[in-house]
C-alpha cells in the first residue's frame, strides 16, 4: 500500500509527537529533521504503510532500518553541526545518512551489502539529500576520506576499531551500540580529548550485528 501524496507528513509529525518527542528528545533540529525527511521512502512499498510506526522494519539482507526513536537518539546524541564530517559504518537503508546529511553535516556511510549500497544511493538522490556512500568493510573506517569530527556505528559491535579511532580528529567522538554480552547492547560514546577519553554509557538497545568482510551474494 503506498501512501499517497502529502499524508506521510501528518503520519511523521504524529511519529515525532507520539514516539521522540514524548520519550524525551527535545532538540528542536533533531525533531525537525524526523518530521521532514520522508522515511516511506527508505522502506519498500509494501513496508510503506508501517514507516511511521514505532519499530525497526526489514529492509532485505536480514538487515534492518532501526526504530525511529533509536535514529533520533543517536542523532541527538551525536549532536552533528552543520559542515561537520560525519563517518557512518552500516548504511542499511540511507535513512541515517539521510537524517545527518538533513542537518548539514557532510556524510559518509560505509555499507558491506553491494545491493543495499547500491538502494541507499537511489533512496537519498530520491529524498534530495547528499551522502556519499562506500561499499567496503566498515570495520577498517574509511582511511581515504579520514579524518572525520564524528563516527556513527549502526551496527552492534563488540569493540571500538582502532581503525576509527585513528580516523578521528582531535576532540572526535563515536557513538555505537557496543554488544555486551548476547543480546545485551548499550549505546556508548567516546569523547577523544588530548588528555583522556571521556565515556558516556546511555540507551540499552538491540542493532544487527557488524560483520567482517563484504557480503557475498548468490
Ligand atoms: N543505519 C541504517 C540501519 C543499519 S542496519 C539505516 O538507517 O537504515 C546495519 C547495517 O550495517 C546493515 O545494512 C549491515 O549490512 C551493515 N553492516 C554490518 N556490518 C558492516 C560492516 N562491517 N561494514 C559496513 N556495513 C556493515
Amino acid at each position: 500500500m503506498a501512501i499517497w501524496g502529502e499524508n506521510w507528513v501528518e503520519l511523521s509529525k504524529r511519529m515525532v509527537r507520539e514516539q521522540i518527542a514524548a520519550r524525551g528528545i527535545s532538540n528542536s533540529k533533531v525533531l525537525d529533521a524526523l518530521t521532514k525527511v520522508p522515511r516511506h521512502l527508505f522502506v519498500s512499498d509494501d513496508l510503506q504503510f508501517m514507516a511511521y510506526d514505532d519499530c525497526p522494519l526489514p529492509i532485505g539482507y536480514d538487515q534492518t532500518i532501526s526504530q525511529p526513536y533509536m535514529v533520533a537518539r543517536m542523532t541527538e546524541l551525536l549532536d552533528p553541526k552543520p559542515g561537520e564530517k560525519i563517518l557512518e559504518i552500516g548504511t542499511g537503508s540511507g535513512y541515517q545518512a539521510a537524517i545527518l546529511a538533513y542537518l548539514g553535516a557532510e556524510v559518509f556511510s560505509i555499507e558491506r551489502i553491494e545491493p543495499l549500497a547500491e538502494r541507499a544511493r537511489r533512496n537519498l538522490k530520491r529524498v534530495g539529500l547528499k551522502a556519499s556512500i562506500f561499499l567496503a568493510d566498515g570495520k577498517l573506517g574509511l582511511p581515504e576520506k579520514a579524518p572525520f569530527d564524528a563516527i556513527i556505528v549502526t551496527a552492534a559491535s563488540a569493540k571500538v576499531s582502532k581503525a576509527w579511532e585513528k580516523q578521528l580528529k582531535g576532540n572526535g567522538r563515536i557513538l555505537l551500540p557496543l554488544h555486551l554480552h548476547p543480546g545485551v547492547e548499550r549505546l556508548l560514546l567516546r569523547v577523544y580529548k588530548r588528555e583522556k577519553i571521556e565515556e558516556k554509557w546511555y540507551d540499552y538497545c538491540r542493532f544487527v550485528p557488524l560483520l567482517s568482510g563484504l557480503e557475498k551474494l548468490g
